[in-house]
């Protein structure tokens, strides 16, 4: 980008909008003990930390931009709400030109990614906030700058983290999740990312129900070797592991401690059920099942297979990416583009209107069913998707996304996003 944001410590709220909107994954915050300035370049920014919840006389906060993978968009200066009192039109953070801050800010970007992510049990992950100190597992993707879609994959992998399976649908998310040797879909410090697959445009909420099936039975089966093996393993570990239902960061955090233990002692014991047991036990950890794709699929092409997924009550959780056209091959018209709208196939205006996919969701009777837009209600869209999450059901989600089909400077995309909500 030849411009990008530059960050005002001294007027910044913390409150986290900027990273929770940006496309790429570009812009973050931390919060980290004071000690590890030590090593700081010399124009690394800082500041105390906002919120009860820190501590402000040993840690600090930093809101870093990667100038290298910003795209300049400009989505985050937007929807920053912090302007200065006596100047007018200076923002928390102002886009600048990047070359002469290009070398300081590459060596301020590599030092900040060597801090460590804050203790997940620390935040409020129901907050804008707080979700946005958890690290995301999406990140710098090649979707097009100011992308509407990406904000929402980035959102989820920071809120459900390394425990996500995505089962994605052709089309833009597939592109831009999948363009190989590449992906965005990265892991954390422990080397352990969301499991991500794309098969047919047309398949995916099978391929996504399947994927989850198989998931079933492998913790089915993992308990029932457990079970045969208490005496082994031990008493209080088993029913730790069997017990636990991974309701919050704690009680996750813990599974995967005692699985591991699990696997340490399972090394030890002299019986066939121990290696079985070996092979499957990550699936005692709870899996986030995720089934993603854009309006094309969900509306059209794919609609028969999602429609049969939601029958099934299984617990999966549909992501609808509704850019209201198909936007990987260029903006033509879909059943879930508006009434009145141009479209590619409809470029005098389309004639008939928007498919209401949530009232054919709401028919089943089982499932969740949501419509968010982030542009128009972050705060919504962010417990929304924990409630679909939580849901022990089928849940479909329709996010409203921008894209660049739409034919408007990006760097609106979330005006229009609230628009459309007030619109209708
Ligand atoms: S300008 Fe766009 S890509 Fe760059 S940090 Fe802001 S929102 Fe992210
Ligand atoms: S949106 Fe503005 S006030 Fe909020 S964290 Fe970002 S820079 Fe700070
Ligand atoms: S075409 Fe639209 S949905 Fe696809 S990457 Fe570009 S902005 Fe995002």
């Amino acid at each position: 980008a030849e411009q990008v944001p530059v960050w005002d410590p001294g007027l910044c709220s913390q409150c986290g909008k900027c990273f929770f909107v940006c496309p790429h994954a570009a812009i973050r915050p931390k919060v980290y003990n004071n000690d590890l300035l030590a090593d700081a370049p010399d124009f690394f920014k800082h500041t105390a930390p906002i919120g009860k919840e820190f501590f402000k006389e040993t840690e600090s906060y930093t809101l870093q931009v990667a100038v290298e993978d910003c795209t300049g968009c400009n989505l985050c200066v937007e929807v920053c709400p912090i302007e200065s009192k006596t100047q007018p039109g200076h923002k928390a953070i102002n886009m600048q030109d990047v070359m002469p801050l290009k070398e300081t800010e590459i060596n301020n970007w590599d030092f900040f990614i060597s801090l460590p992510d804050i203790d997940r049990t620390r935040v409020n992950r129901a907050t804008v906030k707080g979700s946005q100190l958890l690290e995301p597992l999406f990140e710098f993707s090649g979707a097009c700058s100011g992308c509407g879609e990406t904000p929402y994959l980035k959102l989820l992998t920071q809120l459900f983290g390394d425990r996500m399976i995505v089962a994605n649908a052709t089309g833009c998310s597939s592109i831009f999740g999948g363009n190989l040797p590449t992906t965005p879909w990265s892991t954390n410090a422990e080397g352990h990312g969301p499991a991500w697959a794309n098969s047919l445009f047309e398949d995916n909420a099978e391929f996504g129900l399947g994927i989850k099936l198989a998931t079933d039975m492998k913790r089915s089966y993992a308990i029932a070797l457990l079970k045969q093996l208490r005496e082994e393993v031990g008493e209080n570990l088993t029913e730790s592991i069997l017990k636990n239902v991974e309701s919050n960061e704690t009680e996750i955090i813990q599974q995967r401690i005692n699985v591991t233990e699990l696997k340490r002692i399972l090394q030890h014991i002299d019986k066939a059920e121990a290696g079985l047991l070996y092979q499957v036990a990550e699936f005692l950890e709870h899996k986030s099942m995720w089934i993603v794709g854009g309006d094309g699929w969900a509306y059209d092409i794919g609609f028969s297979g999602l429609d049969h997924v939601l029958s099934t009550g299984e617990n999966v959780n549909i992501l609808v990416l509704d850019t209201e056209v198909y936007s990987n091959t260029g903006g033509q018209k879909s059943k879930s583009t508006s009434i009145g709208a141009s479209a590619k196939f409809s470029i005098k205006g389309k004639t008939t209107g928007k498919k209401d996919l949530a009232m054919q969701a709401i028919a089943h009777g089982n499932a969740f069913v949501a419509e968010i837009a982030m542009g128009a209600n972050d705060v919504h869209a962010l417990k929304t998707i924990l409630e679909a999450e939580a849901y022990p059901g089928p849940s479909i989600i329709i996010a409203y996304s921008h894209c660049i089909a739409h034919g408007y400077d990006m760097c609106h995309g979330l005006d229009q996003q609230e628009l459309a909500v007030k619109t209708g």
